[in-house]
């Protein structure tokens, strides 16, 4: 997996200080896309876990990690997501989890797949759904467009509905 970029402190891509990783890759192609560079799998460098997990370490500002792109969770990026995400939980695991996806909740638990279901749970919070121009509100917190819920993964799961959070 190639990384497309890497924040050490954001307010802006989610609740409280977090690092936040781009990783290079999306099948999407939405009309619109703000990072369309990030869109190729080969941009940017190669995702080095261990440096990126030391940045982490030593800065303790941060309350969470958001994993954005590109798109985190298509099949080519999802197996090296959640293993880096289990590494960062090792570190610090007080750590609130963030992912931006452009697929939907039920697009990925249709999936049927153990890696992408063991990610989902290992995220708190997940935006989801893909970018649509028609729909997009800079008035919006935390996502591009209103299509895009923000959701406790872990509710959604428990509880087999969306469950959105209030922001
Ligand atoms: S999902 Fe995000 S990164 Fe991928 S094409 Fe759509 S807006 Fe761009």
């Amino acid at each position: 997996m190639n990384m497309a970029g890497f924040y050490d402190e954001s307010i802006s891509n989610g609740l409280g200080w977090r690092a936040v990783l781009f990783v290079s890759g999306c099948p999407h192609n939405c009309p619109g896309c703000q990072n369309k560079i990030a869109q190729d799998y080969n941009y940017g460098e190669k995702f080095d876990k261990q440096k990126i997990i030391d940045r982490i370490c030593d800065n303790s500002i941060l309350k969470g990690i958001t994993i954005s792109g590109g798109e985190p969770l298509c099949k080519e990026n999802v197996g090296e997501v959640l293993d880096f995400i289990k590494e960062v939980k090792k570190v610090r695991p007080n750590f609130n989890v963030w992912c931006y996806s452009g697929y939907t909740i039920e697009e990925l638990k249709n999936r049927n797949d153990n890696t992408t279901n063991e990610a989902l749970n290992e995220i708190d919070v997940l935006v989801d759904g893909r970018f649509v121009q028609d729909k997009k509100d800079p008035t919006l917190k935390f996502r591009g467009s209103s299509n895009q819920r923000i959701l406790d993964v872990h509710k959604c799961i428990q509880e087999n509905k969306i469950v959105q959070i209030a922001i």
